[in-house]
């Protein structure tokens, strides 16, 4: 801990005890004389560090044009099915809501988007935008693979943007939250980022490895080893989903990986795209395919009935870039949607120890499973 026994040990021109890599005149020497960070001011810092760089593997200064705000899930396609008055809620928490959550209780409220920027994310400039996912936002998805693999590569490069976003976050705005407090109290607030960093850093190199792979094959178009399990529901479309990350539970809720074990897990993606009849899903893997299969076999022995409701559970769990649609969200009862913003929260540290799968979870859509097929 930083200590004042420490400070007096140490020179201005020293390495700060926080690890931070800049000298201690730069970082916590009269740190505890700073302004004290405002919760405006930290979020403001969250939204102006947005990272606007191209995901394109092909992406440089030459052949990138002007970065936009990239859909997840297109909005003239598939998020105007599920509007209304042309907008849509997502669920991700703000740090601040969770705190409010877990000290007095006040769920967190969804927030409301425009169709036009809900699920976007300045990760890829206009040109490559275009070029890449031209097969899936110019043509009504068929199930191909190659669609499976385009939808599934850009929850990819969301998430791997998003984990980047983090990362910077937690360095340049988090280490500074003990401004202005005691440096007994810097010292454990430096402790606990460091510890958030390494996670973050580990999430980082995972998703990064998992980008890789996937832009390998797109570069060549080889789908070849892409394994995906392709749903279609009839029914009201509320739901739209666009995820990539690691799954811990099946359909049953039996656990399927430990976050503890954090080598050579297998990554899956969701999409689910709500169609003018209903919907149709696809949870996609490359390479490995262990926790697919297993998640796959899982819903496979579901009876129909019980196929959506695990699936969107499945969506809300794991996968966190999920977008509804506000009339079916505010007529659900109070429980449900404290019970789907929890499986949302869930990922966040400290939100764990709530149970995976409650009993008696209320049925969430009347979506009729009309085909399954296993692919690759
Ligand atoms: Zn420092
Ligand atoms: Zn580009």
């Amino acid at each position: 801990m930083g200590g004042r026994s420490r400070r007096d040990r140490r020179g201005r021109n020293d390495l700060c005890w926080c690890g931070s890599g800049k000298k201690f005149k730069k970082c916590h020497l009269f740190r505890e004389n700073e302004r004290p960070m405002q919760l405006g001011e930290a979020m403001h810092q969250h939204r102006r560090m947005l990272p606007k760089r191209c995901s394109h593997p092909e992406a440089n200064a030459e052949s990138c044009g002007k970065i936009i705000n990239a859909h997840t899930v297109s909005s003239a396609q598939y998020l105007q099915r599920i509007a209304t008055d042309q907008h849509v809620y997502s669920f991700i928490p703000s740090a601040s809501e969770l705190e409010q959550w877990r000290f007095s209780g006040q769920v967190p409220r969804p927030k409301r988007h425009g169709i036009n920027q809900a699920s976007t994310f300045t990760g890829f400039c206009a040109l490559h935008d275009r070029s890449t996912f031209r097969p899936i936002d110019d043509s009504p998805f068929v199930g191909s693979a190659e669609q499976v693999f385009l939808l599934s590569y850009r929850s990819v490069c969301r998430e791997a943007y998003a984990k980047a976003h983090h990362l910077d976050f937690l360095t340049e705005v988090v280490r500074n939250a003990d401004r202005g407090r005691d440096p007994a109290w810097q010292g454990v607030v430096q402790k606990r980022v460091a510890w958030m960093e390494e996670g973050a850093e580990r999430g980082g190199r995972e998703v990064n490895a998992l980008k890789a792979a996937y832009d390998e094959r797109l570069l060549c178009k080889d789908f070849g080893d892409l394994a995906y399990y392709l749903l279609e529901f009839q029914g009201t479309p509320v739901l739209a989903c666009s995820g990539s990350g690691q799954v811990l539970h099946d359909a049953a809720g039996n656990v399927l990986q430990d976050l503890s074990e954090s080598s050579d897990m297998e990554a899956l993606s969701l999409n689910l795209l709500p169609t003018e009849t209903g919907g149709v899903a696809a949870l996609a893997t490359v390479g490995a395919k262990a926790v697919w299969s297993r998640v796959v076999d899982s819903f496979e022995a579901l009876s129909d009935a019980n196929f959506a409701n695990a699936l969107i559970h499945l969506a809300f769990f794991n996968f966190e870039n999920v977008f509804a649609n506000p009339k079916w969200w505010d007529a659900l009862p109070a429980p449900t949607r404290s019970f789907l913003h929890w499986l949302v929260a869930r990922a966040h540290p400290g939100m764990h120890s709530f149970p995976p799968f409650p009993e008696g979870t209320p049925r969430l859509v009347d979506w009729k499973l009309t085909s399954q097929q296993q692919i690759g």
